[in-house]
Formats: structure tokens, sequence, C-alpha cells
């Protein structure tokens, strides 16, 4: 039991679910307020206020910052509009026309902007296999500015590990960024692995509720993040107050929904593995998965996305999500609700076909984002998608060669 002289020091859990409550002294209300307003009175000419204009601050989005910051252990945050607006961000902390070294089955959306730079001369990029450990030490092995880490890979969840990439990086001269998004600081806190930036889509887990898009940038110190605020306001991507607001209230369950998340989506890819139509499941908690051990070493949970490969190519896929009833077809992820999205002609569309086939985003290829919903509701679900499209398709085709990955 603690009292008053015994101060608490809050869980992780506990720092979430209260992040900001009661931080209005003149009010006392419990959640803090929304400041929706474009800009800030000075006192009298020349006495500018805490903040004075919403592009370049704002209190809502400062405590969700903080939170986050909090969350990572980084020194500060900066909220973006979106992720991708977190990526831009990130690029501007490297000189123009320096050398970025990706994984070459990266988020699509960065894929294409980190592609789009290279073709302009902006930026020298080298999309590598980063589960060939040798080809990316060749990479390295020119100085590089900025090394990429997204683990675990959007959509195949190969695991990258961070502690020995960010020292290869740092030995390159290279700034070490890891998209965290798949998993939130609740899963992997990647600036204790070395990381020097970690980059979410907020519009995922840490909103958790698909109904706002936002980013943030997370510094391990404060050089970095001073950079990052100056930059965010210089381009104007920083986030909105509203979306600040509801995107702290999204994270105050964090954890109870990755609980929730975690346990749907285990139970789901030990099921779909060996079912028939199903040729191969990606998930990281299964045995099989070449990341597993190192899965459980770096992280915490193995997360909520769990790939798979349906017989048949394309047309498997159609028939297959035409039959779903408690998956949604869209694109994103990370929210309660569960999600199915076909990577070839969805995410990784803006990837160009022969590019897509050498990271191994093959047509029949779909991703699920399992959602809190019962367990049962969700197998009897994908079980009667994978009967009804075995009766669509040639009998070779809706064969069974299970592997798991
Ligand atoms: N990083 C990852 C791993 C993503 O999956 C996404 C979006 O799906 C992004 C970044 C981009 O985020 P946003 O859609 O919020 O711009």
């Amino acid at each position: 039991m603690s009292n008053k002289s015994t101060p608490v020091t809050p869980s992780q859990v506990t720092q979430t679910v209260r992040a900001g409550i009661e931080c209005d002294d003149p009010t006392g209300c419990v959640v803090p307020p929304i400041h929706l307003t474009s800009t800030f009175a000075f006192r009298g000419f020349g006495q500018k206020r805490g903040y004075d204009y919403t592009r370049s601050g704002n209190p809502t989005r400062d405590l969700l910052a903080g939170a986050l910051a909090q969350l990572e252990l980084g020194h500060g945050a900066v909220v973006t509009a979106t992720g991708m607006a977190a990526i831009t961000l990130v690029g501007y902390l490297i000189p123009a026309r320096a050398r970025i070294v990706a994984p070459h089955d990266c988020y699509g959306g960065t894929y294409r902007l980190f592609d789009a730079w290279h073709r302009r001369g902006e930026r020298e990029v080298e999309f590598v296999n980063f589960a060939d450990e040798a080809a990316v030490r060749a990479a390295l092995a020119k100085p590089t500015a900025l090394l990429w880490i997204e683990t675990p890979s959007n959509p195949l969840l190969r695991i990258t590990d961070i502690e020995t990439f960010a020292g290869w990086g740092k030995a390159s001269g290279a700034l070490v960024v890891v998209d965290n998004t798949f998993l939130s600081p609740a899963w992997q806190q990647p600036l204790t692995l070395g990381a020097d930036l970690v980059v979410h889509s907020t519009t995922k887990y840490l909103n958790g509720h698909s109904d706002v898009v936002g980013g943030a940038v997370v510094a391990r110190d404060q050089a970095h993040h001073e950079q990052l605020l100056w930059w965010a306001n210089c381009l104007g991507v920083t986030g909105a107050p509203f979306d600040s607001f509801m995107t702290l209230r999204g994270l105050r369950t964090l954890h109870a929904r990755l609980d929730h998340h975690g346990r749907n989506a285990l139970g789901l890819a030990q099921w779909l593995n060996g079912q028939p139509g199903v040729k191969r499941v990606y998930y990281p908690g299964l045995p099989g998965h070449p990341g597993h051990e190192l899965a459980r070493r770096q992280q915490r949970g193995f997360g909520a996305i769990v790939s798979v490969e349906i017989a048949g190519g394309h047309e498997g896929v159609r028939a297959f999500v035409a039959e779903l009833e408690c998956f949604s077809l869209a694109e994103s992820l990370g929210g309660v609700e569960s999600l199915v999205a076909h990577p070839a002609t969805m995410t990784h569309a803006a990837m160009d076909p022969g590019a897509r086939l050498k990271a191994g985003l093959v047509d029949g290829l779909i991703r699920l984002s399992v959602g809190i919903e019962a367990f049962e509701d969700l197998q009897r679900d994908l079980a009667l998608a994978l009967e009804r499209a075995a009766s669509v398709l040639p009998a070779a085709a809706a064969g069974r060669a299970a592997a798991v990955c």
C-alpha cells in the first residue's frame, strides 16, 4: 500500500491510461480539454505566451507527444498529420542526396516515397533484402546517412534484429530509425535497442479505432528532437488538435486492446496453419516462423497481423474475401475491428510488380488485421470463407500445401 509519503512509480500501463489526466488545474477537468485554436493571443506587445500558432505548437498535441515520448522512453516526440508525414519529416534530418538503406519489403507508402526521392536525385536509396545479413552489411559498407528498419515488416512480418542492425548502422555513420507501427511501444521499444528515432503511424494501434490518421516521430536525444520540431514547423506537417485529442483517447486503452488483439491473432494463426486452402501462414508467434526466437527476445508480444497465402492466387483471394463477414476488406490495420487487405492490389499496389514479387508479395497473399471481436466468430468466418473459396476453385488450386513462415 502506498500513501502520500511513498509516491507510486507508475507502470507503463498506468502511465498510458492516465496520460494528461487531471492536467488542467483551473477547471479540474479530469479529461484534458481540446485546444481547438489556430492562434494564441499575446499578453501584450512583445509578450508571447507559451504558444503562438498551432502549426508550431499546441497544448493538446503536446500532451499526445509527451505521452508517446514517455511510452517509447525517448527525450521527446513530434506528432504529425499522418504516418507518411512522420516518415517525410525524418528524411529532412539528413542532407540532400544523402544515402538511405531500407528494406526491400517495407510498407508500400515508404517504398514509394523513398523510390521517388531516389528517382528525383533527392536522396540515394538502396533497397536491400533485410533477411540477407551479408547484403545488409555490404550495403552499409558505404557511408550511409540513414538506416531504415521496419520490424515486423508489412506485410510479411519479417523480424529484424534491431540491436545488431543499429550497431552496423552506427558504424556506417547512419541515423538509425525504426518504424514501430506494427507493435507499438507496448510490445517493442526500439530506442532501448540502439535506435535514434522511432516512427509511428498512429493511425494504427496507438489510436486503435480507425477514426483518425496521424503519425509521430520519437527522438532518443534532445538534439534530434529539436531538429524534428524545427522541420515539422517549417514543413507544416504537424498534427491537428482534434486528431491529437482522439489519439490520446485511444491510447489510454492501448495495453488492454493489445492483450485481446494478440490472443485472437495467435489463436487464428495456429488454427489457419494447416487448413485446406491455406498455402502459408506468416506470424512471428508460430515456432516455425524464421523470426520466432528473435521476436521472443526483442518483443513483448507477437503482434496482431497475420498474413496468409491462399491457394488459387488472385482468383482464390477474390473468392475468399467475397465470403468474409467479420473482416472488412479495407486498407489499414490496428483498429479494434478486423480487416483483410490484399497487398498486391491495395497497400503495396504502388510498388512495381517486379519489385513486389522480389519482396515475396505474391498474388495469393492476404493480410489480416485481427481485431478484438469474439475469437469464435472470427474463426468461423475464416473457415466458411476458405470452404466457399475452395468450392469455386479448380481442385489443383484449392489443394493444401501448408508451410509455416
Ligand atoms: N508505416 C507503416 C508500417 C504502415 O503500415 C503505414 C500505413 O499503413 C504507414 C507507415 C503510413 O501511415 P499513414 O497511413 O498514417 O500515413
